[in-house]
């Protein structure tokens, strides 16, 4: 299965939402998806371009909504493979609520994050990630506030699956997202997307030299909540791998009641034209 389209990016060379891209599309190939089997749904910056460059259905939504536009697909019909993606910015800042309260309802979609520590698109602006410190055109004598801990929130927010990738490492990044879509859950999937043009200090070279895969890690245990927490305080956050899964928990769709019935994409409303056209007043 192909999953390229005609569409040439228009990130600058170098940036690390070209790997994420790419991983999607390997990750969706070893799925064995095809392309009307999926969806990507986006938000705003420059990760938001993302739903533009992969062959399937695809929504460049509203800044920090991505959540509550996917969740809406992945309700109406359970039958697409939903990946909502974002940036930092998009998820963390504007987004933050619909991201914890998505990740404690469950539904079972992937949400990938591209964590550059920057807003990119605006030309380089401090994010919620950024550090301490971090010197940009919004913060040209630092950053005051701490950066905020992606992993530990999503690990306190409930989430049942929570992964975290690094756009130099594609196979590992191809891998998480294989996993985070098999996942009957909400999958959490921070990936560190290098900025090339903006962000000068959380390089490639950066990463390369602190980021720990939590497979190496003797005795690490994916399954142990406790643990993951634990590691990811130790760490400071720069682990890579699936940090935390809970399998046995069950997804907002398998709770509903009735949602056994037909996806609401195929249900048969038996609207006659009268009823259809009193429906559709009500949203004008
Ligand atoms: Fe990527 Fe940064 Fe360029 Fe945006 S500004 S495309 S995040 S390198």
């Amino acid at each position: 299965k192909d999953f390229r389209n005609d569409v040439k990016p228009n990130w600058c060379p170098g940036c690390g939402d070209f790997s994420v891209q790419a991983a999607i599309q390997r990750a969706a190939a070893n799925l064995g998806l095809e392309p009307h089997e999926l969806a990507v749904i986006s938000g705003i910056g420059c990760s938001g371009r993302i739903s533009g460059y992969i062959h399937s259905y695809g929504f460049h939504g509203t800044h920090g909504r991505v959540l509550p536009l996917a969740q809406g697909v992945k309700m109406a019909n359970r039958d697409l493979t939903v990946i909502a993606a974002g940036g930092d910015g998009d998820g963390f800042a504007i987004g933050m609520g619909h991201t914890v309260h998505a990740i404690r309802r469950n539904i079972d979609i992937t949400y990938i994050v591209m964590d550059n520590q920057i807003y990119g698109l605006t030309k380089g602006q401090t994010s919620p990630r950024s550090a301490a410190g971090f010197q940009t055109k919004s913060t040209p004598h630092g950053s005051i506030e701490p950066a905020l801990s992606p992993l530990e929130i999503a690990l306190s927010a409930g989430a049942t699956f929570v992964a975290q990738g690094f756009s130099s490492d594609l196979k590992e990044l191809t891998s998480l997202i294989e996993e985070g879509v098999k996942h009957k859950g909400f999958a959490f999937i921070n990936v560190f997307s290098p900025c090339v043009t903006y962000n000068k200090v959380n390089t490639y070279e950066w990463f390369k030299e602190r980021l720990v895969k939590v497979s190496d890690i003797e005795g690490y245990d994916p399954a142990n909540r406790e643990m993951a927490m634990q590691t990811v305080m130790k760490y400071d956050g720069l682990v890579t791998g699936v940090i935390y899964q809970n399998e046995e928990q069950k997804s907002y769709q398998e709770l509903v009641p009735g949602y056994s019935a037909a996806p609401l994409a195929e249900a048969d409303l038996k609207l006659d034209k009268e009823q259809f056209e009193q429906l559709v007043s009500e949203f004008m």
